[in-house]
């Protein structure tokens, strides 16, 4: 099939690789005149594994192709996706501004009937708005397909090449049958292709983000519980996800969830629901226990350090929101460095991949070190906030030598307090009975 994807980026471009990587012919569009540039010379605008070689084959191979110029590419292709952001407004709901420049685009480049494929997280309602927005500039036909993403980040290549379903939102028979096609070789395991309505696809994105969401607040919450009545939330995290009906996925606490999904998606199904009158109390819940649990490892610190944190230094070790990406978006890191450095402390950082992303948002209010261990030389404590792989088995001798004061903040539980407390260090984690 011909293809376009609008919108270049984590979602956009794994879409547009796997699609051509399927044997495909689609064209990458995105209205980043740099990003597009760096494409065409192989230069990837955002780090996720495995992306580099799937566009390298494919640009090779002519089945991939990157433009900016998005009317070309709408009239080279029959199913035009939409993946472009949708940020939060100021009242929480998601700005459809972009999905809808995309719309009026496509409409106004369309020289023949289209499947216009609606990959953004929107709210209930859009592929309607979509379908206006089209219609104004074109009398083809237009048919909006609902098909909502689930990629993770830093898996985000398994996940569409394997996903665990394929959600299509249409009530055309035939739309419904061309996309099942489309779909078919990603889901030669007999993972479930669902059909429904546009409203109900819209609406399953952000229901399965906000309950990953709820789930996370909901143990964050119950670890600071275990902080104060003295109880580990390891233990209570096994002793609760070996029952089936709570499964072990998704309930590790930290240090507060970020990324440019979970806080938007939670905040505008709120507001979706508000607008109908129903108000999901549920959800202000989950973002308020959120914004409190990004500040608990500044509150352990300055337990541990004081509240005047001048002439101290710190070394923190993973930025971007979670690992195997370098997105920053929203990451605890930032509020965590924040604090670190109102309170007059300085820090040092070592990220794998977030470096670069990192300056655009800290510039030079931090230093950035090139190894882990750089990071924490002659600082006053370790504070782990993403638990990239390299970190889970470092030289603890090493460390002990390179701090000031062996005390170590773990914000994702990946050490053992006990055979740490025995090797001398100080240790906080989250919910381990340590406030
Ligand atoms: P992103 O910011 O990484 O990429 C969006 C791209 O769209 C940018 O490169 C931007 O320049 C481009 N763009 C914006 N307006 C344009 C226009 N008029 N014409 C052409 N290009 C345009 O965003 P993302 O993380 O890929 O997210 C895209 C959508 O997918 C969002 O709705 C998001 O909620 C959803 N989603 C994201 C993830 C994720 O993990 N990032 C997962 C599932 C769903």
């Amino acid at each position: 099939m011909k293809i376009a994807v609008v919108g270049s980026g984590y979602v956009g471009l794994v879409a547009a690789a796997c699609l051509s990587e399927m044997g495909n012919t689609v064209i990458s569009v995105d209205k980043d005149e740099k990003k597009i540039a760096g494409l065409e010379n192989g230069i990837l605008p955002i780090y996720e594994p495995g992306l580099d070689v799937l566009i390298e084959r494919n640009v090779r191979e002519k089945r991939l192709s990157f433009t900016t110029d998005t009317a070309m590419a709408v009239r080279n292709s029959s199913i035009v996706f939409i993946a472009v952001g949708t940020p939060p407004d100021e009242d929480g709901s998601a700005d459809l501004k972009h999905v809808l420049a995309v719309a009026g685009d496509i409409g106004r480049a369309m020289d023949g009937p289209r499947i216009v494929v609606n990959k953004s997280t929107v709210p209930v309602g859009t592929a309607e708005l979509v379908s206006e927005e089209v219609k104004k500039f074109t009398d083809f036909r237009v048919d909006v397909v609902s098909n909502p993403e689930f990629l993770k980040e830093g898996a985000a290549i398994d996940d569409f090449m394997k996903p665990d379903r394929v959600v299509i939102g249409t009530d055309d028979q035939q739309v419904a049958e061309t996309m099942e096609e489309l779909y078919r070789p990603f889901v030669r395991t007999n993972n479930p292709i669902y059909i429904m309505s546009n409203r109900s696809a819209e609406l399953t994105k952000y229901v399965a983000n906000s309950l990953l969401a709820t789930k996370i607040s909901f143990m964050n919450e119950i670890a600071n519980l275990c902080d104060v009545v003295g109880a580990d939330v390891q233990d209570i995290r096994r002793g609760i996800g070996s029952d089936t009906r709570i499964g072990p996925h998704f309930i590790f606490p930290g240090v507060g969830f970020g990324g440019s999904c979970f806080p938007k998606d939670v905040k505008a199904l709120r507001h979706t629901s508000d607008e109908y009158g129903y108000h999901l109390d549920i959800l202000q819940a989950v973002t308020e226990v959120n914004i409190a649990q990004k500040k608990v490892m500044g509150r352990k610190i300055t337990r541990e350090f004081g509240e005047d944190l001048k002439g101290r230094t710190f070394g923190i070790w993973g930025l971007s929101f979670k690992p195997n990406t370098d997105d920053m978006r929203e990451a605890p890191a930032i509020v965590i460095i924040n604090e670190l450095l109102e309170r007059g402390a300085s820090v040092k950082a070592y990220d794998p991949e977030a470096t670069d992303y990192a300056r655009t948002i800290l510039g030079d209010r931090i230093e950035y070190s090139s190894t882990c261990y750089d990071a924490i030389e002659g600082a006053d404590a370790l504070v782990l906030v993403t638990e990239w792989t390299e970190f889970r088995e470092p030289d603890f001798d090493r460390i002990g030598k390179l701090l000031r004061t062996r005390t170590i903040f773990d914000g994702r539980n990946i050490w053992n307090p006990s055979s740490l407390r025995k090797k001398g260090f100080v240790y906080y984690g989250i919910g381990r009975g340590d406030l």
